[in-house]
Formats: structure tokens, C-alpha cells, sequence
């Protein structure tokens, strides 16, 4: 088996581009085949080394190596002309002169449905320059055969002459992607639906090439949660994205493979090896997916917490480091390991983490809501009191402050969360953090103390 992906390099990864990407690569590995990345770059504007050098990036960060080096398509250029000559040579192809105005007038003159013939716009000559190149469309059909979608028969007298080159000769998209795919020996084209108008153009090349098909395989779009195609608006809709907002690349992979595959729930947990072992593109569906970042999140949680509390905070260190935080935790290692272990339950991507604990490096963050609620002349007893409580502690650990703030609740005859909240505020700033017991412990006895005064001056205030 050989399959391929073929990205236009024309910015960021598309989520969807990752999952043929990722189909195609499970097809190679579970066959034992090769998985050949060709970058489509003929249009040299946008394929600049840095869109290309996007494309890779994405790749390598989900781990989807592919073999070999990446084939650029511009260098087949030479070949891809000399098929347009070889295929004029043998009068299966013509120069046409014919423009969109004409083809409307033979539209209008023979059907809307009939496919448009050139032959009265032909050139005479097949001199270079003159008219567009149309493939001449043989009688009979054209059947895409299609492990997804099943057989679709198209009647070749609806189909138009498709030009495959320019009149300067440079080839066009569907000559070239189907010569590509030939000469790399490509069995199986696994990609997105939005092909699928264009495979059996391709496959006329093949015909009049006298090459054989390969399968093909068109992955249903990827839609929004609101059932509309995905986009920004969903969130993140690229791997750069889903990589800056703190994914694991084992989760996104696991999310993308499960994606309308029929084999398991998109919330199943699956391991790299397992999904090569199972994976069946025989079973993907054919109705459009839906990418629910919510889903995602579900299961990114599950493989952070898979780490362990060393891995994952080496995990989120890193990711501090990258988003500027590095700073804050120089020297707090321990610190830092206690914050992701009280943390991890709450989170569920690496970015989860600072906004839910950086208090506890940086001091208390600025809620005024969660002040005004929770410092208020009201509430100043009781934080008095948990202060009082907390000073006389023997011990500070998470246990002692755990069972003496019980105890002072049942004493004051309070709410716990009239008691508990107003301590949360005045450690964090904020009313959602980790524990409240075990944000204390951490913090230590001086630094919970400090906070508690600061906060009863600032609320007295
Ligand atoms: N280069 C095309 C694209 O990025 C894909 C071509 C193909 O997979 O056949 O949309």
C-alpha cells in the first residue's frame, strides 16, 4: 500500500487536513506501506518556506512521520509538460481557444446538462501558446470507486473537455495530481470530500494515460458542534491552534482518528498502537463529523493526567517557558509540582493551568466581583476567625487546616462556603482555584497568614 497526502501549503494545518493526513498515515503503518508527503506548491505565491515549513511542523508535532523526503510538486513540471505533449501528440487532448463565454453559448445551445466539446474552438495548429489544453472526454462513464462513499457513476456525455494546461503550457491541477499519484505508485487517495468533484477528471487522465486508478477514499467534512462547517468561530480550527491552547498531540490524534470512524464513541481512549492496529477506512462514514472541542478538552484532560504528577508538571513547565511565564517558577520546583498536583483534577489542557494556580506563585489575582462578595464587611468575621484558627495551628498541612476549618465551621454555626470562600479569595484574588485546604498547605503558614491580613486590611478599607 501507498498512500499520500498532498497539502497546498497555504497557511496553518486545517484540523480536517490533519485527519486525512492521519487517516492515510495509519493506512501506511497498520499495511506496513509508505506514506509519501507531497507538497502541491504550484501556486508559488502562497507557497512560501514558511507555509511549508507549517505543514511539517504540524506534522511532526502530532508525530505523523512520513518517508522519505518531502516531494515538492513544482520539480514534476518538465514531466507534467510533457504528458500535455504526449497526450496532444495522440490527439487525446487539443488546444482550445474556447472562453467562458463560448462554453456558455454551447450550453445554452445544446443543454445546461451536456458536457461542453471544444473541437469548433480547436487551434488548428498545436502550436505553443495558442488555447488552453482540453482533455477530450472519451464516451462511455466514469466510475469512482470509493471505500467510503462506495461506487459513483458519472455518464461522461455530462461531463465537459476539462482543460488540464494553461495556454503557456503550465499544467493544471487535476493533470497534475493525477500523473503525481501514477508515477509515486500511489494505491490508495485518502482526502477530503471537497475533492471529490474533481476525481473524475482525474480519472480521465488515468484513462487516457492507459494507467490504472487508485482507490479513493473522501473524508466527509469535519462540522461545528451547530452542525455548520467548521471553522474559527468554532475555536481552534488549525493544529498550530489546538497546540498554542495547550492540546497534547496523543489526544488531538486520538480525537481526530475516532472523527466518523465507526469503530468507537470520539470520547474512547486509544493508544497510537491500538489505533494502527484497528484503524479500518472501510468503516469511517460518510455523513460529515462533528468536531466538538469539548470532547477534545474531555480527553486531553485524561492523557495530561495519564503523565503522572511528574510528567505532567514537566509537561506544563515547558509550556510555562514557552508562554512567558518561565520567570515565575525559576527556583519554586517544588512548589510548582504540589500546584500540579492539586491542580490536575480542574484541567484540561496545559493552558488551563496558569490562570487556574499562578496565584499561588504571583499572589492573589485581581476578581473584584469575587472580592466584593467574599470580603465584605459580612464576611470579615469569619475570615478573622479562620485566621485566628490557622495561626494556632501545630501543624500546617493539608489534613490539619482540612479538619480545623471543618471545625470552626460547625463552631460558627456557618455555611462552610461562608467560611471557606472568603480564605479562596483572599489566597487566589479569585473564587475558583484547586482546594481550598490544600491551596493553603502549599502556600505554607506565613505566606496563607500574609494573605489573610492582607485582604482583611484591604476589605476593612
Ligand atoms: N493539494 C490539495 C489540497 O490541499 C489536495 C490534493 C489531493 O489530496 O488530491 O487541497
Amino acid at each position: 500500500m501507498r498512500v499520500r497526502f498532498a497539502p497546498s501549503p497555504t497557511g496553518a494545518l486545517h484540523v480536517g487536513g490533519a485527519r486525512a493526513a492521519l487517516y492515510n498515515w495509519l493506512m501506511a503503518r497498520q499495511s506496513g506501506g509508505t506514506f509519501v508527503l507531497r507538497i502541491e506548491d504550484t501556486d508559488r505565491e502562497r507557497s512560501t518556506p514558511e507555509n511549508i515549513e507549517q505543514i511539517l511542523d504540524a506534522l511532526r508535532w502530532l508525530d505523523l512521520d512520513w518517508d522519505g523526503e518531502p516531494d515538492l510538486q513544482t520539480t514534476h513540471e518538465q514531466r507534467h509538460r510533457a504528458v500535455v505533449q504526449q497526450l496532444l501528440d495522440e490527439d487525446k487532448a487539443y488546444r482550445s481557444t474556447a472562453t467562458a463565454d463560448d462554453v456558455r453559448a454551447y450550453k445554452d445551445e445544446h443543454g445546461a446538462g451536456v458536457g461542453f466539446r471544444g473541437a469548433e474552438h480547436a487551434t488548428r495548429s498545436h502550436e505553443e501558446g495558442v488555447g488552453a489544453v482540453r482533455l477530450r472526454v472519451p464516451e462511455g462513464e466514469t466510475v469512482v470507486r470509493d471505500l467510503v462513499r462506495g461506487d459513483t457513476t458519472f455518464q461522461n456525455v455530462h461531463m465537459d473537455d476539462p482543460v488540464i494546461a494553461r495556454a503557456d503550457g503550465s499544467p493544471l491541477y487535476n493533470l497534475a495530481v493525477a500523473i503525481d499519484d501514477h508515477d509515486a505508485g500511489i494505491t490508495h487517495v485518502v482526502r477530503g470530500e471537497d475533492h471529490l468533484s474533481n476525481t473524475p477528471k482525474q480519472l480521465l487522465v488515468y484513462a487516457a494515460l492507459g494507467a490504472e486508478p487508485p482507490a479513493f477514499a473522501h473524508l466527509p467534512l469535519l462540522h461545528g458542534p451547530d452542525g455548520k462547517k467548521l471553522s474559527k468561530r468554532h475555536g481552534a480550527a488549525s493544529v498550530q491552534e489546538l497546540r498554542d491552547a495547550g492540546y497534547l498531540p496523543d489526544a488531538v490524534v486520538n480525537y481526530l482518528a475516532l472523527l466518523g470512524w465507526g469503530d468507537a464513541d470520539d470520547e474512547t481512549e486509544i493508544s497510537r498502537g491500538e489505533l494502527v492496529k484497528r484503524f479500518d477506512i472501510g468503516r469511517v462514514s460518510k455523513n460529515p463529523a462533528r468536531f466538538d472541542e469539548t470532547k477534545l478538552k474531555w480527553l486531553n484532560g485524561r492523557y495530561l493526567r495519564a503523565q503522572g504528577v511528574d510528567g505532567l508538571t514537566a509537561t506544563i513547565a515547558g509550556h510555562l517557558q514557552a508562554s512567558g511565564h518561565g520567570d515565575a517558577i525559576i527556583g519554586r520546583d517544588e512548589l510548582l509540582r504540589t500546584a500540579v498536583e492539586i491542580s490536575q483534577e480542574k484541567i484540561q489542557t496545559v493552558d488551563d493551568f496558569w490562570p487556574l494556580a499562578g496565584f499561588l506563585f504571583t499572589g492573589p489575582v485581581d476578581d473584584e466581583k469575587a472580592r466584593d462578595k467574599w470580603l465584605d464587611a459580612g464576611h470579615q468575621p469569619n475570615l478573622e476567625a479562620v485566621r485566628d484558627t490557622l495561626s494556632s495551628l501545630e501543624e500546617f498541612s493539608v489534613a490539619s487546616v482540612d479538619g480545623a476549618l471543618r471545625a470552626l465551621v460547625a463552631e460558627l454555626g456557618a455555611k462552610a462556603k461562608d467560611v471557606f470562600q472568603p480564605l479562596r479569595v483572599a489566597l487566589a484574588g479569585t473564587a475558583v482555584s484547586p482546594g481550598v485546604f490544600e491551596s493553603a498547605a502549599a502556600l505554607g503558614r506565613d505566606e496563607t497568614l500574609r494573605r489573610i491580613d492582607a485582604a482583611l486590611a484591604g476589605s476593612a478599607a
